[in-house]
């Protein structure tokens, strides 16, 4: 490279390189050792839905449908909702980047809490616009009252995350009422269900009764309880001129033939799947239902996980990671510890009642 080729610069906006890049979950170092650090899910894909994926290789030379058309309509139909109220993505990472893209202009501001999905403030900032982060009470909940004072006349969106991920509790529905009524006409209110399907505190948000407001977008994913991360379907359901505007901006043809098998297999396969996500629902509440008994404060565990707030994450995590489970640490925070099969919970709890808490 020449001398006059150092020296320029490749004009990356600023507030990009400032940012890390998505940090994914660390992975299994040693023989025998679990990732329990992304959220997974812990079993192996249904027979039913390796062979949908199978036979879709004889399509590998076309491109998918770019409206996901078969999908939308099986899932609008099992969700009750209109299948134009339905917009797909590569996970549903992707449609927040595409509706937040459809919604803001640099300067704007999206209000999100803190501690929550690491990909928030990168979704913001993405179209330009300013992530503007409201910390979590105590118990590791949205403060509703302090989203709702965080909002300026340049707010453009409001992010919920229930379950929160890390922390786990739920907003109530009466929460998420409060916060729609509390915003402003103009604002966004994207609230992310990523981990719907786990939840089972009675008074927990439906972000889908709240669908006749046409400024709220419930965000769901096949990532987590539908075993599917490795494919990525994410999907928005909003009003019909939203979900056109955020299909506008994204990519076309984001979702693959194999993944849209895949999830309309998934689909077909409810029941089983289903059946798996409430063994994954009980050997969560075991392992919080244990950690408490050892004296551990862990929040209320609504999503494919618990959180252990502690000063002290780095080294707790290396405990675990000593004793062959992958956790995920949250410096300054705490760690979070996705729910694995029950052998893998079973070393969880036995590594917990071993670490040197001060
Ligand atoms: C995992 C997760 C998602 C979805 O991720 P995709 O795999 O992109 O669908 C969205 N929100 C939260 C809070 C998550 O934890």
């Amino acid at each position: 490279m020449s001398d006059a080729g150092a020296a320029r610069r490749v004009p990356i906006r600023p507030e990009i390189a400032a940012l890390a890049a998505y940090r994914p979950g660390g992975a299994p170092t040693a023989p025998g050792a679990v990732k329990l650090s992304s959220n997974e899910n812990p079993y192996p894909p249904l027979p039913s839905i390796r062979r949908a994926v199978a036979a879709s290789a004889d399509r590998l030379g076309i491109y998918p449908d770019t409206r996901a058309t078969a999908l939308a309509d099986e899932l609008g139909a099992w969700l009750g909702v209109p299948a134009d109220r339905l917009c797909f993505g590569a996970g549903s990472v992707s449609v927040l980047m595409h509706v937040l893209a459809a919604v803001c202009a640099p300067g704007d501001e999206v209000i999100h809490p803190w501690r929550s999905f690491e990909a928030y403030p990168l979704a913001v900032h993405t179209p330009g616009a300013t992530p503007v982060p409201v910390a979590l009470d105590a118990d590791g909940r949205h403060d509703i009252d302090a989203l709702l004072a965080a909002v300026t006349d340049r707010t453009r969106a409001v992010l919920v995350c229930t379950p929160n991920n890390p922390t786990g509790p739920v907003l109530t529905h009466d929460e998420l009422l409060r916060l729609q009524r509390g915003l402003p006409e103009p604002v966004l209110l994207v609230v992310d269900e990523a981990y719907v399907e786990f939840v089972t505190a009675p008074d927990a948000a439906r972000g889908l009764d709240l669908l006749d407001d046409p400024r709220v977008v419930v965000l769901r994913t096949f990532s987590k309880a539908w075993g599917l991360a490795g494919f990525r379907v994410g999907y928005g359901i909003c009003a019909p001129e939203l979900a056109q505007a955020v299909r506008t901006v994204t990519p076309p043809f984001s979702v693959a033939i194999p993944a849209q098998e895949a999830a309309l297999a998934a689909l077909a396969e409810r029941d089983a799947l289903m059946a798996r996500v409430a063994a994954i629902r009980a050997e969560r509440d075991r392992v919080a239902t244990a950690l408490r008994d050892l004296g551990f404060t862990v929040p209320d565990a609504q999503g494919n996980f618990v959180w252990l707030p502690t000063g002290q994450s780095t080294r707790w995590a290396r405990h675990f990671a000593d004793h062959g489970l992958m956790v995920r640490d949250y410096a300054p925070d705490g760690i979070r510890i996705t729910t694995g099969m029950p052998g893998a919970n079973d070393r969880v709890i036995a590594a917990a009642g071993t670490l040197a808490r001060d």
